[in-house]
């Protein structure tokens, strides 16, 4: 097709002792974009005419604080292919990690967020024995056992490398045994303890609703953490099921909604004792 010619344009601008650069482009003779237009991207951003040497004035200076996007989070099916490029697991274990990571509380939701418990442990198998968290090794047990099924190395080869491997690696968390449980024991409360939140206090709107136990009569109830603030938000809670937080407001009164599973099925209900709803349970 015809030729098509651009400009581009860069100057530097000196304001007191800092150097800005500034660019822009222009299409002189539209030539073959005239017909891709659409599809490449090209745009006209041009500079006003300006002469070397040129006194410009200043309008207004902003001082701009940019941070770049953080790489959006796996999902299943992006774990997946990082695990098979990083040689993690075989085709017929990966879905199944994944499924006991969730089961065992280190990772949650469908974009997937690792917990604090998932961190502490990595920080505690890091200091202790670094070799079993290192994917180096996983990779070389299962290339191993893929020698194996093709018949290639011996098995008894195999079991013998890998256990050697993973002795020096339990020797080194048997020592630090008491150090570990420690770590691993307060994430899991911690975590435990951010499973009891069931929402914001619409009351006192600082603390947070948690399900609380009753010192006296030993039976649960949904008090607000700032209790100690003077916040006297509080509501009964049936005594049995497990309460989890909807993570959203009731639309009536917005105290947050939970969900209650006794038996087979899930009840939602608004956990405000005093919310209009509330003679009106719903089913999931
Ligand atoms: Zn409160
Ligand atoms: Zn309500």
């Amino acid at each position: 097709g015809e030729y098509a010619l651009r400009e581009r344009v860069t100057a530097d601008i000196k304001i007191g002792s800092y150097l800005f650069k500034v660019s822009g482009q222009r299409t002189i003779e539209e030539g073959w974009i005239r017909y891709y237009k659409p599809y490449t991207g090209v745009e006209d951003n041009p500079l006003p005419s300006l002469e070397k040497g040129d006194r410009l004035r200043v309008l207004s200076l902003e001082v701009a604080e940019r941070f770049e996007q953080p790489p959006p989070r796996y999902n299943q099916s992006s774990l997946l292919a990082k695990m098979e490029k990083e040689g993690i697991g075989t085709k017929a274990t990966r879905a199944e990690i994944i499924d006991t990571l969730y089961q065992r509380g280190y990772i949650v939701g469908s974009s997937i967020e690792a917990t604090d418990l998932a961190f502490s442990v990595i920080e505690a198998m890091k200091e202790h024995s670094p070799n079993i968290i290192s994917t180096e090794m996983t990779r070389e047990i299962e290339r191993a056992l893929e020698g194996i099924e093709k018949g290639e190395v011996s098995s008894a080869d195999v079991i013998e490398k890998a256990a050697t491997h993973l002795l020096s690696a339990l020797e080194g968390l048997k020592a630090a045994e008491e150090d570990l449980a420690l770590k691993v024991k307060e994430a899991a409360k911690a975590s435990l303890a951010a499973e009891d939140i069931i929402g914001e206090c619409p009351l006192c709107k600082k603390g947070q609703l948690k399900v609380l136990r009753s010192k006296k009569t030993g039976k649960r109830f949904v008090g607000c953490t700032n209790y100690k603030g003077g916040c006297r938000a509080s509501a009964p809670l049936p005594q049995k099921g497990k309460v989890r937080s909807l993570s959203r407001v009731c639309k009536v009164c917005g105290w947050p909604m939970i969900s209650i599973t006794l038996g087979r099925y899930p009840w939602r209900m608004c956990v405000n004792p005093s919310c209009p709803t509330k003679r009106k349970v719903s089913r999931l």
